[in-house]
């Protein structure tokens, strides 16, 4: 009894933080046999992903529902852009650091053995841009297709928004009700997110155990160089890319990671943004001070299209791949990377794991194909082998990228209240 009263008195934060090393901790002592504690941390996914839907739904209905049509347009022209350049960016940082480090290098592998049936069909961008018209709305919802959700909120919560202004008062009436009963929807949803943070510490600690348990050792073996340079290049980008995009806005860098670090660690142990969703939008809300006609929308679209961290781990991965199998990239093939990286990254499904997937598409475009028994499948696997550690800090950054260039729209909008930014203050809930 009295060890719950101190658990939940306990500042959160610290609580995940302890969760976090603790798991660790555990994973190198105990190792692969720590997998016992693995349904704890599942549960804490399930709960994650159990409520990203309805507040995507409830909040970007009240969101496109709060705002002008035109300031809609506004705004995702801005946040499009924003999230463009700088996985452009991502990518190239990525290039470089690779460049430099040179992680790979030296070694030969040659074909035998390998990673097999790792083969992944991409569809076409023109394809994607169709089929982000949702033909039944609620079957976009329960297979949790998000832009085709994002597509049908928008249109459903701007249909809200016109009424609202309508000349018949009955309609008048009738669009303020649905946009209340939508507002009550969202706020019940975040009083769940609040629920299921409390549970977070345990759920990182059973996570972190697991990777490190099966994994631990390995990253600091020979893929440590790969490693480093994910993590050497992620950190440049935080530090660089991300505090100018802040500072051209003129929002402060250091007190936004402060504000945000919430998300960026429930981004970095549950490895899916799509998951750490509901995290970032009451991070947004309730720490950011940025209004839901924002980030309601920004959001989820950053969570599936604006991967900045999955870009890097590509440069670095091809990169290495190149060097590890003694082809290393030229010039122009790099630039190839840095387009399909962006591509890949858009197409790339904000869940655990999904981002190395996606590199056999970076790899098939500068001709290195994974197939069974090539060194280039080998190359690959030992990449795969440790990319549950390079997927956290992937997806952190992926996370932070999507709350930076939301808080500089925001700021661009006149919508962020940077009121609350005040120590660790919370606006109410
Ligand atoms: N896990 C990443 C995310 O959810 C995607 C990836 O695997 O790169 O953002």
């Amino acid at each position: 009894m009295k060890l719950l009263r101190f658990y939940f008195k306990t500042n959160l934060l610290l609580r995940i933080l302890i969760g976090l090393s603790a798991g660790a901790v555990a994973g190198l002592i105990f190792g692969p046999s720590i997998q016992c504690v693995s349904p704890l941390g599942d549960i804490f996914v399930r709960l994650l992903k159990l409520i990203v839907m309805p507040v995507v739904v409830f909040t970007l209905i009240v969101g496109a529902a709060s705002i002008h049509p035109a300031r809609l347009g506004k705004v995702g022209v801005k946040a499009l852009l924003l999230y463009t350049i700088t996985t452009a960016f991502a990518v190239a940082l990525g290039l470089l650091v690779g460049n430099v480090f040179k992680p790979g290098l030296g070694m030969t592998l040659a074909g035998a053995g390998g990673a097999g049936g790792l083969k992944t069909d991409t569809p076409s961008l023109l394809q994607t841009i169709l089929e982000i018209v949702p033909l039944n709305p609620f079957k976009s919802i329960t297979d949790g297709n998000m832009l085709q959700t994002i597509f049908f909120a928008i249109l459903f919560g701007m249909g809200v928004a016109y009424l609202r202004e309508s000349e018949d008062q009955r309609i008048r009436n009738a669009a303020n009700t649905v946009f209340a009963f939508f507002d009550g929807c969202a706020e019940v949803m975040y009083k769940v997110v609040n629920w299921i943070l409390e549970y977070a510490p345990i759920g990182v600690f059973a996570l972190i155990a697991v990777v490190f348990g099966e994994q631990g050792p390995e990253a600091f073996g020979p893929l440590g160089m790969v490693t480093l340079s994910v993590y050497a290049a992620l950190l440049l980008h935080l530090g660089l890319s991300y505090s100018g995009l802040l500072l051209l806005f003129r929002v402060p860098p250091f007190k936004f990671f402060i504000q945000a670090k919430q998300a960026i660690i429930t981004a970095f142990v549950t490895r899916s943004s799509g998951g750490t969703l509901p995290v970032s939008m009451d991070v947004a809300e309730k720490q950011l001070g940025i209004s839901k006609g924002v980030y309601s929308f920004t959001l989820p679209l950053g969570a599936t299209i604006n991967m900045d961290g999955t870009a890097i781990y590509q440069g670095v991965c091809v990169l290495f791949i190149g060097f590890a199998v003694g082809a290393p990239l030229t010039f122009s093939q790099q630039m190839t990377v840095i387009l399909t990286a962006v591509l890949a990254s858009i197409g790339t499904a904000g869940v655990p794991g999904s981002g190395a997937i996606m590199l056999m598409m970076v790899l098939n475009s500068v001709g290195m194909a994974v197939e069974p028994g090539t060194a280039v499948a080998m190359a690959y696997s030992m990449i795969f082998g440790i990319d549950a550690l390079l997927d956290m800090g992937r997806t952190a950054l992926n996370v932070t990228g999507d709350l930076a260039v939301t808080c500089a729209v925001a700021k661009a909008e006149g919508e962020l209240d940077e009121g609350c930014w005040q120590e660790g203050e919370r606006r109410p809930a």
